[in-house]
């Protein structure tokens, strides 16, 4: 099958072909663990699961590293040059405050000073948050997601490196800087040429961002600053490193190689996360190529806004699946088809009605899956050319188009089942990719989804019950989701289930 990927470098859909046919290699930059990772995160990270899930379902084998960022990321990340706060220097200073309202537990980060602590605190979180939505890498904690704070060897000599070659230099203030202008290719994954940059493009370099640098997009791979919430020795001074540099050094480190195949992220990192990245990898390599393709996921929105923490429409995953966000618990598998159906090219909407119909969606395949695994226990191994698994595939090969694979598999699953081996075959390989029915499909334990119910359909199906009138199955479903521990309102957007308090 030919695979086809939007590459954000050539700015069009490409048969994607790995450099070396044995293995598909992917990095994606990963949290800054900072705060629990919001839903808008989680979209990048599982629009990166499903490139990998679809990359293995045509047979590839993948390899995909993802990093932790736990040092170097300014709160001004637009230049890049130390201007702004460490985020966790501003983790820090919020912990006690979440401790006291209970957002961090009282008993976890011990030393509330101790920026090694509150990153370990916020990985778990992100961890468990990464495996309750089926994302593989995180499954592979030990060997794929490294830390930066872990690898600042590899980032000094990549530093040297790039001095030696004349592509950075030390600035009068101290500062090592990349030097745009060595390399000429700097700004062809985003657009921005050093003309526009030199002139400040749109707002993003200043000129008082321009102290100690030869170009004002020249950005910073070294601090000497001794009072830096996090420091390391090195040739430059005691101090840390920039945020760039890790992702370059961490994707060859694990990868093992100068040129690897696919590189993600949201949309925010094209500029000038991931410009500088190539700059940085291409420059200390000499190789013509950092990533083949570069694939970002565009934003997610929260009912058409932008999620902000002052609009007061920002989630954490834990709001969604712990009913903060919307009033109704949420099955993790539910929110995990929610963040992966729409295509990561267009702006993710994440609404109420959406996650409804996610979950019609979920318990779909789930009876499909129970009404099988009553028939038989074995899983037939059924040929990729299978007409359902082809059509399936067939979407999915066209820049990962998830919407248009379940519409090729939902009326399949509806339908009549007379081999039912068969069946869980095809349904096994279709989630592999969804990983919804059930959850994860990392051979790891699920919670049993039969012994609850699910909460969110059952409030879309008493919708659908008071707009036919239907009030006796109104009020039945109403029984049935006190009975399940939960007060039922009625509002103008639909039926919401609330747990109620022991
Ligand atoms: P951060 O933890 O800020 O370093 O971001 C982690 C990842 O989440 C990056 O790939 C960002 O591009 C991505 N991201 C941040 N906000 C959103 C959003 N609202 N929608 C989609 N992706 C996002
Ligand atoms: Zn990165």
């Amino acid at each position: 099958m030919d695979i086809r990927f939007y590459n954000t470098l050539t700015n069009t859909v490409e048969s994607f072909a790995p450099v070396d046919s044995e293995c598909v290699r992917m990095y994606g930059c990963g949290p800054t663990v900072y705060d629990f990772a919001h839903i808008g995160n989680f979209r990048s990270f599982l629009f990166a699961d499903l490139i990998r899930r679809t990359l293995e379902f045509f047979g590839h084998n993948v390899h995909q590293v993802m990093n932790i960022t736990d040092v170097g990321h300014m709160t001004d990340d637009a230049v890049a040059d130390g201007a702004g706060e460490d985020k966790m220097e501003a983790a820090a200073k919020r912990i006690r405050e979440d401790k006291k309202s209970g957002k961090v537990p009282e008993g976890a980060v011990e030393n509330p000073d101790d920026p090694y602590q509150i990153a370990q605190f916020y990985t778990d979180a992100f961890l468990e948050d990464a495996r309750q939505l089926g994302m593989k890498v995180a499954f592979e904690y030990d060997d794929n997601i490294l830390h930066a704070t872990q690898n600042i060897e590899v980032m000094q000599e990549m530093i040297s490196q790039l001095i030696d070659r004349n592509h950075a230099y030390v600035g009068p203030d101290g500062v090592v800087y990349y030097s745009v202008e060595s390399f000429s290719d700097y700004g062809k994954l985003s657009g921005n040429t050093l003309d526009q940059l030199q002139t400040g493009a749109g707002g993003r370099i200043r000129d008082s961002d321009q102290a100690g640098k030869r170009h004002p997009a020249d950005f910073m791979l070294w601090k000497a600053d001794s009072s830096h919430i996090m420091k390391w020795d090195s040739p430059w001074g005691t101090g840390y490193p920039g945020w760039h540099i890790e992702c370059s050094c961490m994707a060859r480190k694990r990868l093992g190689r100068d040129i690897i195949d696919i590189h993600t992220g949201g949309e925010d990192l094209i500029f000038p996360h991931h410009e500088c990245e190539i700059a940085q990898s291409r420059g200390a390599t000499g190789a013509d190529s950092f990533a083949q393709f570069w694939m970002h996921a565009r934003f997610l929105m929260v009912e058409g806004e932008k999620m902000s923490k002052s609009t007061g429409n920002f989630w954490t995953v834990r709001d969604v699946l712990e009913g903060r966000a919307t009033g109704n618990e949420v099955h993790p598998a539910v929110l995990r088809l929610e963040l992966i159906k729409s295509h990561y090219r267009s702006n993710m909407n994440f609404t109420k009605k959406g996650l409804q119909d996610s979950a019609g969606v979920v318990k779909r395949l789930q009876e499909l899956r129970s009404r099988l695994e009553s028939q038989t226990s074995e899983s037939a191994n059924i040929d990729a050319s299978h007409p359902i698994l082809q059509a399936f595939g067939q979407c999915l090969a066209d820049d990962v188009n998830v919407a248009g694979a379940l519409g090729a598999v939902l009326p399949w699953a509806s339908g009549d089942h007379p081999d039912a081996a068969e069946s869980l075959g095809i349904l096994d390989r279709i989630n592999s990719v969804l990983a919804v029915a059930p959850l994860g499909d990392t051979g790891t334990e699920q919670a049993d989804s039969d012994d609850q119910p699910d909460i969110i359909s059952l409030c879309a199906m008493m919708d659908e019950a008071r707009a036919a009138k239907d009030w006796p199955k109104s009020d039945e479903i109403r029984a049935q989701l006190e009975q399940a521990g939960y007060d039922v309102k009625t509002t103008p957007a639909g039926t919401i289930a609330e747990k109620k308090l022991a």
